[in-house]
């Protein structure tokens, strides 16, 4: 059985509760057999957008294709998507094969053909072993891949996954992020995946759709969203970092140029879209804890608050341009740790700061 991604792209999309926007403007193009990820934190407008995809939820405004279809009048059932959100339990009182293969009974195969495929479902999911038992009977990670094999019995267009993870702790969880990703690129289907847990949604995904306030703020390669962040927001929910404030001096060599409050200079990349400031206005960017440097001659001065060995890498704390700020190297050893009060230099490559809106 082999099934083939389809492309899904959402328009414009638009939901109000009341007075409440829990989702505004909202656009992406799901390709063929990508995996996409909208990570945002809670309340952001991530299941809003998933239900408004999988037809639960009726947009006011804004348009879904599916293979450039507009699925806006069909009902959830017709819009062909195979779907697990978190709590969308199995049914207790069937067994695991009856469960698989309640979506191929719903659309009316015959039952010989209904047990051949969700068998050969059970099997791709590794479960073949546990066909007959009832639900109460399995692991909670068993069971939210009988609901995987469930969603994609009938060859789904897309595969729509809410939070499947959630419940479960921290060990299992990663052992079905790999299952979930090799079910992918076994079937090669399309996936929308909805986290607020920026290491599944780095680890998982082809691209990652940034939610804040019911926008989609920013979206590309995991890389491109940690390394060239194009808002405060972006910066700070994905992994840590430091936020320095300066006035803005102009471009050179296609790099921003800042001159902080102690009179130093500092560099930064521009992120496309990035607004430039004017000469002179407020400048704001963003230099990872990882990338911001020790170095003797660095043109920002400042003093070691405390140093902290983490065993992958040893933390700095150091105060400069009158801030704390946070710095981590894997250049560390016993007895070479700088003490509390140490006089430092800091600095960075331009490319690892980043320019930021607002
Ligand atoms: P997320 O999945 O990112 O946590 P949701 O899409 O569930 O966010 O919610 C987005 C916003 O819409 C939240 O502020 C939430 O309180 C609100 N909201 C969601 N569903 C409803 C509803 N049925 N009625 C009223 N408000 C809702
Ligand atoms: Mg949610």
């Amino acid at each position: 059985m082999t099934v083939s991604g389809r492309s899904v792209e959402v328009r414009g999309l638009h939901k109000n509760y009341g007075p409440h926007l829990a989702v505004r403007d909202v656009s992406f193009h799901l390709q063929p057999g990508e995996f996409l990820t909208l990570l945002g934190p809670s309340g952001s407008g991530k299941t809003t957008t998933l239900m408004m995809v999988a037809g639960f939820e009726a947009p006011d405004r804004g348009e879904i294709l599916v293979a450039g279809q507009d699925v806006a009048g069909l009902p959830p059932e017709r819009r062909n998507f195979g779907v697990v959100f978190q709590g969308y339990a199995l049914f207790p009182h069937m067994s695991v094969l009856e469960n698989v293969a309640f979506p191929l009974r719903m659309r009316g195969l015959p039952g010989a053909e209904q047990r051949r495929r969700a068998g050969e479902m059970l099997e791709k999911v590794g479960l073949s072993a546990f066909a007959g038992r009832q639900p109460r009977q399995l692991s909670g990670g068993q069971q939210q891949r009988v609901a995987l094999a469930r969603a994609l019995v009938f060859e789904p267009d897309a595969l729509l996954l809410d939070e499947p993870l959630g419940a479960l702790d921290r060990k299992l969880r990663e052992s079905l992020q790999q299952e979930i990703k090799a079910i992918q690129r076994r079937v090669g289907i399309s996936i929308l995946f909805v986290t607020h847990d920026q290491d599944e949604a780095m680890g998982m995904s082809d691209r990652i759709a940034v939610m804040a306030e019911g926008r989609l703020v920013q979206l590309g390669s995991p890389a491109e969203v940690y390394l060239h962040p194009r808002t405060p927001f972006v910066a700070g929910f994905l992994g840590e970092t430091n936020f320095l404030t300066g006035s803005f001096c102009g471009v050179a060599d296609g790099l921003a140029v800042l001159r902080f409050a102690d009179g130093s200079l500092g560099r930064a990349r521009l992120p496309d879209g990035v607004a430039v400031p004017e000469q002179g206005g407020k400048a704001l960017l963003s230099v990872r804890p990882e990338r911001l440097r020790l170095l003797p001659d660095g043109p920002v001065a400042g003093v070691v608050e405390s140093c902290t060995f983490l065993g992958r890498h040893a933390r700095y704390v150091v105060q400069a341009l009158g801030q704390s700020l946070a710095l981590s190297t894997t250049e560390w050893s016993p007895g070479a740790a700088l003490p509390a009060g140490a006089a430092v230099r800091l600095g960075w490559a331009a490319e690892d700061a980043q320019l930021l809106d607002g």
